[in-house]
């Protein structure tokens, strides 16, 4: 069969499945079995697909089918032009996500300084905002070991030698730990913000990433007013504080911010025009 008439098969499938972005889906899958990006398969679809990779194409599609995440099939997601390896430890970087980084980059003024990632997973956050600016000091902090394992691996494989990760539930290594020091300039995170009855979380890609990534008590509230109150006391004079919430969260956060009398407080709109980003 050619790889045109392969995909269309397996985009009708996984649309039939319930997928919401099924013709990528497939795309990216292939791509990935054929170890080609997705432009070769543009140029090159009235190709006969080789027998091996036609079976292996057709388990993938099969497990997207049952549901499982594209970037837990492939390892990967590309987040901010980086290749990040993923795995089911952690959740799976998001394109609004990005905006947090955007917001981050905007925040510096010196070629130096300190940022700080909390719950950083795959280490998206810390890598991408690492990327851009080769002369800060960046410290990944996840409660979980295998998200600091792989966001260790992303470094690696980025070559990107300042950014390192360590084990901590929120700040408690840093507060014991000498030498990350505690007072850092930026200090994000994109915690737990869904609360544990959200219907969303019975659908797509959430279903099968870690709970413990996703889901906060206090109706999604508990982990960012945590932070709200703690960040301060490791924050330079003048640094900021960045948080990824909810739609329908930013009032709250902004509220808090205020309360412990954080200034310049203000929120920011992801893609989709939601209140994503609330910063002080
Ligand atoms: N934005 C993600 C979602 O709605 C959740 C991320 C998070 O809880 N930090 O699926």
């Amino acid at each position: 069969m050619s790889l045109d008439a392969l995909l269309k098969k397996a985009a009708q499938r996984l649309q039939a499945a319930g997928s919401s972005s099924p013709r990528v889906d497939a795309e990216v899958l292939l791509s990935y079995v054929l170890g080609r990006n997705r432009t070769w398969l543009y140029t090159w679809g009235d190709r006969q697909c080789p027998p091996w990779e036609h079976a292996r194409f057709d388990a993938l599609i099969a497990a997207r089918a049952q549901g499982t995440p594209v970037a837990y099939l492939t390892g990967e997601r590309e987040f901010w032009g980086l290749r990040l390896a993923t795995s089911a430890d952690t959740l799976i970087p998001r394109p609004d996500t990005e905006t947090l980084v955007e917001c981050a980059l905007g925040r510096v003024t010196s070629p130096t300084g300190r940022l700080l990632d909390l719950g950083t997973g795959t280490g998206a956050i810390a890598l991408a905002f690492a990327s851009e600016q080769p002369g800060w000091q960046v410290i990944g902090v996840d409660v979980r070991a295998e998200a600091v394992a792989l966001a260790t691996r992303n470094a690696q494989a980025l070559d990107i030698t300042h950014a390192r990760f360590l084990q901590s539930d929120w700040f408690a290594a840093l507060a014991a730990d000498e030498t990350t020091g505690k007072s850092f300039d930026i200090i994000v995170s994109n915690p737990p913000y869904i609360a544990a009855d959200d219907p969303h979380l019975d659908q797509g890609d959430v279903r099968f990433e870690p709970r413990s990534a996703l889901i906060a008590d206090a109706n999604g509230m508990a982990d960012l007013l945590y932070l709200v109150n703690v960040a301060k006391g490791y924050l330079a004079p003048s640094g900021w504080l960045l948080l990824e919430h909810g739609y329908n969260q930013a009032d709250k956060v902004r509220e808090a911010l205020s309360n412990v009398g954080y200034q310049n407080v203000e929120s920011v709109c992801d893609l989709g025009g939601q209140e994503r980003i609330t910063l002080g």
